[in-house]
């Protein structure tokens, strides 16, 4: 039976609505709603103008609609009066066919067809800084070698718990919480789930972190390479597809214990990694980290070729155990919902054409990146990560033609107005030329 939202605003003391979507470049815009209304948005949607948020409208474009997903509420547990709603995208009577939801929830019920539930986790992390961004918020956090710093973690204890215990009373079962690789660098795990819960919590994740770092008189930041000498923030994913209780990646007989459906998908991925590269690694910073030198504790430990592994964190993707594998590539940026669009678009074309991954390599990438001869360059900047994603037949098929032209199209607005900006390194470097 459908839910009915004011029904549950009663039951559960809700006050007010915050009916959220995520754009093309992964804001997120609500409305607030007081509970009287609910009925009709529930029925109807909440009402924007599409043109002023990362969607491809124009301002003479109709009323957009976003018609809040029940299944998505969560009380915020800083303000429990308030419960937040992801919405998938209307507009003239039909869903916006390159809202970022609405394209999950297409390649979702695809993979439904083909037989298939895809689960995943993600791995986010984040840095904690101070208000205004520009420095890490902890200034006795100076290690050379941070990872894992128990001082420098529980230094941070207050925000870091108030997040955890906020996921234990959602039952999202958080198992983990560490310091990074980087100074003033942090990472919250929970339990995988299926793959569009993932992306709700995935986005209600930032949101949460980032209201109460606010709290705490701190800033979080998921951006790639906020720091020029830190390691950066990676968004790792963890994929398994499922019938039923059966794990459809797991097979007793096959190499590492992956099924040949398995190597199918990373097939998939190997062969579209360039093109969901702008997807997955989506801002002009992105490419600082995926592209960066080793730092001073030794590794970047993200990936800069296309290729796949055992268990050796220095590849695109890794094989920690059979059932799943870690895809290493995606940053602190990506957009949540298009994230896992791209994985499963990228792993439907593997299974449907049966892509061979190639050998695996097991070298340490980062010393001996030349012996992986048959690992390809990924991009090195955001524009050619772009022209791969705007040539790819394969994108265009899964995502939809409509969503990959609006969303080459606005992202090749922002490396323009990237590459009109005049940096303080062309003046030290080439004032003189
Ligand atoms: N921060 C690293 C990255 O940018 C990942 C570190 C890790 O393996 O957890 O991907
Ligand atoms: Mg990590
Ligand atoms: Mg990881």
């Amino acid at each position: 039976m459908a839910v009915d939202l004011e029904e549950t605003a009663r039951d559960r003391g809700i006050k007010y609505f915050l009916i959220s979507y995520t754009d093309l470049f992964g804001a997120q815009r609500a409305k607030l709603v007081p509970t009287a209304a609910i009925g009709s948005m529930q029925r109807s949607g909440a009402g924007f103008a599409g043109f002023a948020t990362w969607l491809d409208m124009t301002p003479a474009d109709a009323d957009l609609f976003a018609k809040p997903d029940p299944a998505s509420l969560i009380q915020l547990p800083w303000k429990p009066e308030v419960g937040w709603l992801a919405a998938d995208l209307w507009m003239n009577g039909k869903e916006v066919e390159h809202a970022p939801r609405n394209t999950l929830k297409r390649l979702m019920a695809r993979g439904r067809e083909m037989g298939f539930q895809m689960k995943s986790g993600v791995e986010c992390e984040f840095f904690l800084t101070n208000a205004d961004g520009s420095a890490i918020s902890d200034g006795a956090d100076t290690q050379d070698k941070p990872c894992y710093d128990q001082l420098a973690l529980m230094r941070r204890y207050e925000v870091i718990t108030e997040i955890c215990d906020a996921m234990l009373a959602l039952g999202w079962k958080p198992y983990q919480n560490d310091h990074e690789d980087a100074n003033g660098q942090f990472e919250m795990n929970w339990a995988f789930d299926d793959a569009l819960a993932t992306a709700d919590k995935h986005s209600f994740f930032k949101y949460m972190t980032k209201s109460i770092a606010e709290k705490h008189g701190l800033r979080a930041t998921f951006m790639p390479k906020p720091f020029v000498n830190l390691t950066g923030s990676g968004c790792h994913a963890h994929v398994s597809l499922w019938n039923e209780g059966t794990a459809m990646f797991e097979d007793d007989g096959g190499e590492l214990g992956v099924s040949q459906l398995g190597y199918h998908f990373i097939g998939g991925l190997m062969h579209n990694a360039a093109a969901i590269c702008a997807i997955t690694n989506p801002t002009v910073n992105s490419y600082k980290r995926i592209n960066a030198p080793r730092t001073v504790s030794g590794a970047t430990w993200a990936p800069n070729t296309v290729s796949y592994t055992g268990n050796n964190r220095t590849h695109m993707i890794r094989i920690p155990d059979p059932g799943r594998f870690e895809f290493r590539l995606p940053d602190g940026a990506a957009n949540p919902y298009l994230l896992q669009a791209a994985l499963l678009a990228a792993g439907i074309d593997g299974i449907e054409n049966k892509r061979d991954p190639g050998e695996r390599s097991d070298v340490n990438m980062y010393t001996e990146g030349h012996l992986c001869t048959n690992g390809k360059a990924l991009p090195l900047n955001l524009l050619d990560a772009l022209r791969e994603l705007e040539s790819s037949d394969v994108l265009k098929g899964a995502l939809g033609e409509e969503f990959v032209t609006a969303y080459v199209k606005l992202k090749t607005q922002e490396w323009n107005a990237y590459a009109r900006h005049l940096t303080q390194w062309e003046r030290d470097n080439t004032l003189d030329c």
